[in-house]
């Protein structure tokens, strides 16, 4: 797989997240990291030339399913019928497409049967190419009528000792973090209610507390207003989608250092082929067009209240492709009122601090991991430019050059 890059990247304009602005300079790497940033490479040494190139921290997509697969329409038999392996090989095709669209962080937020735990340790292994994985392993759920559209990602727990015992399960199989359904979900069966509350302020608490026996914590999926302050008093870490939140809702958040993972890109991704979505099951697709303009006005609700946000796509629903994930970071600027630096930053170092990596991760900063993206057109003008990353390093790695990838033998 290549040898370790130990060198400059020279004549690029870098970005500053804090600042929410490019400047001249280049970056010295050393190893696996940013050694040094904004100065000239001398004359004589290593560098990988980048002029007129647009250079920002590699991005971090905060919700993914990287085992899902989101070329099926009709998501009641996904993998029904597959192959022993397929699904792995079809997770780790989706960490590539991730990764070469310009995302070197992603969090995996409800896998299927522990294959993305093998795809993470393969591409830490350098077997395969791929981004930083934190995974959660499946899904703590209640009792649902959705488990059967889901069977490798949901794990059943009713009660507070039964999630206790889920918790650990995941943590024991190899889980980063712990992820629960904490109200009913849009992709799921026609028995099921995305405002229905699901887990109960005492089953949430109760996976809270495993995870933070484990230094870590809980990501919550909650459409629910009331679902959502469960999770905010219950302590979770992070609410995803949260797209009945109301502002009493957001303003506990805000207090609470809640954070709030949008994915809004679901319902333009799933309709962006009309074929594709005319498969989709009725009532999914109805969901889907009736929940976009409130959740699309919530989130211009939750910025204004300046509720912290970190970029998540929900890649893994029906059309939401990966590799496509830019278009999150698009669809905020575009459709819910954030600023092209706004977006940026909540998909760098709001992600990174949002899953606790911020000393590692999430900017162009000396002694972090030399996790680097170059654009060829400046993203502050067009946030579209981020559609074309045209060099991805990893961990000092390149791994695309000149829009093309790098091929490691
Ligand atoms: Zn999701």
């Amino acid at each position: 797989m290549g040898k370790t890059v130990s060198t400059w990247l020279k004549n690029g304009r870098l970005y500053d997240v804090t600042a929410g602005r490019f400047q001249d300079g280049d970056i010295e790497i050393q190893g696996e990291r940013i050694a040094s940033v904004g100065g000239r490479a001398p004359k004589d040494a290593g560098a990988i030339d980048l002029e007129g190139a647009w250079l920002l921290p590699g991005f971090i997509d905060c919700h993914v399913h990287l085992c899902v697969k989101t070329e099926t329409a009709d998501v009641s038999g996904l993998w029904n019928n597959s192959l022993p392996g397929e699904v792995a090989i079809y997770a780790a095709r989706a960490a590539r497409r991730t990764l070469m669209a310009g995302i070197t962080t992603a969090r995996d937020v409800g896998g299927w049967d522990y294959h993305e735990i093998a795809v993470r340790e393969a591409i830490d292994a350098g077997w395969i190419e791929g981004p930083r994985l934190f995974c959660s392993g499946r899904i703590l759920t209640i009792t649902s009528s959705s488990t059967p559209y889901y069977r490798g990602m949901y794990e059943e727990c009713d009660g507070p000792v039964a999630v206790q015992h889920g918790a650990r399960l995941q943590l024991a199989k190899g889980a980063n973090f712990i992820k629960l359904l904490a109200t009913g979900a849009v992709t799921s069966t026609k028995y099921e209610r995305s405002d229905a509350i699901q887990f109960r302020l005492e089953e949430i608490e109760a996976a809270v507390a495993i995870a933070t026996d484990n230094f870590t914590y809980v990501a919550a999926h909650a459409h629910a207003d009331s679902g959502i302050r469960n999770c905010v008093q219950a302590g979770c870490r992070s609410i995803e989608h949260g797209s009945f939140g109301t502002r009493e809702t957001f303003e506990l958040m805000k207090a609470k250092g809640t954070w709030l993972v949008p994915t809004l890109c679901t319902t333009p991704a799933m309709f962006r082929d009309e074929k594709f979505a005319a498969k989709v099951q009725p009532h999914i697709r109805a969901r889907y067009q009736e929940v976009n303009a409130t959740r699309v006005a919530n989130m211009k609700l939750a910025r204004e209240i300046g509720v912290n946000v970190a970029m998540g796509t929900d890649s893994g629903t029906p059309g939401n492709h990966a590799g496509d994930n830019m278009q999150e970071v698009e669809v905020m600027v575009q459709a819910a009122g954030f600023s092209p630096a706004e977006a940026m930053r909540a998909a760098t170092l709001g992600a990174a601090t949002m899953m606790g990596q911020e000393g590692q991760l999430g900017s162009l900063e000396t002694g972090k991991l030399a996790d680097i993206i170059a654009l060829r057109a400046n993203p502050l003008e067009d946030i579209s430019a981020l559609r074309s990353v045209d060099f991805v390093m990893k961990g000092g790695r390149v791994y695309k050059q000149d829009g093309q990838p790098t091929v490691f033998v």
